[in-house]
């Protein structure tokens, strides 16, 4: 999937507009769609229109250009933005929702190449010029295939059609800023603030457009998109517990990549091999696990987290009782070669004692039992089988994905949702009320999870 960008002189015969063109494969943004790589392939798509600048396409973003520029009118055009701070799948449904025709993403040296002792791969860490990130665009709280959510795709599923899914409706294309630079030092229109924050560190004048500075010129995008089922495949190994079998600590990673995969997936990949291994050998000479360990290894997640959700929708109601907890391995080496854990915070102390080679000061089974139970009571408590207003698939009342930036979280998520814009919408009474019922719902959630860490022997 390479961009290509021809000669700025190229005419391009159908719209009659000399171009500056890019050639588009649209990143892969669900299962069923494969990019072809062939420039032979006849494009199922091709448009050509003016090119406008929109930073980081947040929703500051765009509001940014409203307020700044009312005169430039997105409808039809095809913005570029560049990667960073946000979900790059939130930047295709903000690019959308301003009318925009296509989008194209770049990585600018400002958030990918920042100046300093490290030097460009591959002598360094840092992106080539022609380094174009690839991951999905999909946005959606019922990840895994667009087709069945929430439920397995086995054989007998409901498969809803193509257009009701929420597959994002205009084109997306990854590009280096080797071509970023061309397609933006041709820019016209006004220079952007660098105040503000939306400069970056490309050697060019950065302009918001639209357009180009000779008027003959256009982008233009070409889209080879194909969409067909495939199958993936998760892998799955165990070792069967000694004490409590039925209790399942789970090891897992992905195992498809963007290209070759060296840091992510592979690098997880191969801690994921090497622990099943060193397991493997203690269970020959005779060492059984406390619980069962799982180990998993998922297909498919680069296209929206297929192979693991589809796994956990056919298994749900064993896992959500027996599971006790999921470790994930992805980027396991990366930059300094720093321990780097995320978690739950439930599972913060947990962590550091491991890492401290933590002794178990319980004697009997049962209270560790007892406790180990309420641990994973008191995370459960915060999800509300309901879900959240207006997004059913996401349940737990304290952390979600933001509504406008899937990589972020927000804390509360009902109440932060139900005061979004809330200043702006006429309604103030109902708006208000939502809250309050919000509050009221997160409020008894928090009591509720705090008597689940109550004496269980003394109720
Ligand atoms: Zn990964």
């Amino acid at each position: 999937m390479v961009a290509v960008i021809e000669t700025l002189n190229a005419l391009c015969k159908t719209f009659g507009c000399q171009t500056i063109a890019v050639e588009i494969h649209r990143s892969c943004v669900e299962k069923h769609c494969l990019s072809s790589s062939s420039h032979e392939a006849k494009p199922h798509m091709t448009f050509c229109s003016d090119l406008v600048y929109a930073n980081y396409a947040r929703v500051e973003d765009f509001e940014y250009l409203e307020d700044n520029y009312p005169e430039i009118n997105l409808t039809g055009t095809i913005i570029i933005a560049r990667y960073g701070k946000i979900f790059r799948g939130n930047k295709a449904l903000h690019a959308q929702a301003a009318g925009a025709k296509g989008l194209i993403l770049y990585s600018d040296p400002a958030d990918y190449a920042v100046d300093g002792d490290i030097s460009l791969y591959p002598d360094g860490w840092w992106l080539p010029e022609t380094g174009a990130q690839r991951g999905n665009i999909w946005v959606s709280d019922a990840k895994g295939d667009p087709l069945t959510p929430g439920f397995p795709a086995n054989a007998y599923a409901y498969r809803k059609n193509d257009t009701d899914t929420p597959l994002p409706k205009i084109p997306a294309h990854p590009i280096g800023y080797g071509d970023a630079r061309r397609l933006l030092s041709e820019m016209k229109g006004p220079v952007v603030s660098e105040a503000d924050g939306w400069k970056g560190n490309l050697n060019v004048t950065y302009r918001i457009g639209p357009g180009f500075t000779d008027p003959q010129r256009k982008a233009k995008m070409n889209i080879y998109t194909t969409r067909e089922i495939r199958n993936t495949y998760d892998v799955i190994g165990y070792i069967r517990g000694d004490t409590e079998p039925d209790r399942y600590v789970i090891l897992g990673n992905h195992r498809d990549a963007w290209v070759y995969g060296s840091t992510d997936p592979s690098s997880g990949t191969a801690t994921l091999m090497e622990v099943a291994r060193a397991f493997g050998e203690q269970v020959k000479s005779g060492w059984r696990p406390r619980r069962s360990i799982l180990f998993t290894s998922w297909g498919s997640e680069e296209y929206g987290l297929l192979g693991s959700t589809e796994y956990v929708e056919e298994f749900q109601k064993i896992l959500g009782e027996r599971a006790v907890a999921y470790l994930n391995v992805d980027c396991a080496v990366v930059g300094n070669y720093t321990l780097r854990v995320k978690s739950t915070p439930l599972l913060y102390n947990a962590i550091y004692e491991a890492a401290r080679q933590y002794k178990c000061q319980y004697a009997s089974p049962l209270e560790v039992r007892q406790l180990n139970d309420q641990l994973m009571q008191v995370e459960r408590a915060f999800i509300e089988p309901l879900g959240l207003p207006n997004r059913k698939f996401l349940r737990h009342l304290v952390f979600a994905p933001s509504n406008n930036d899937y990589y972020a979280a927000d804390a509360f998520p009902g109440i932060v949702d139900a005061m979004f814009n809330i200043d702006e919408d006429p309604d103030q009474e109902t708006r208000w009320r939502i809250v309050r019922e919000q509050m009221a719902i997160t409020a008894f959630v928090i009591q509720s999870a705090a008597t689940t860490l109550a004496d269980v022997l003394q109720f």
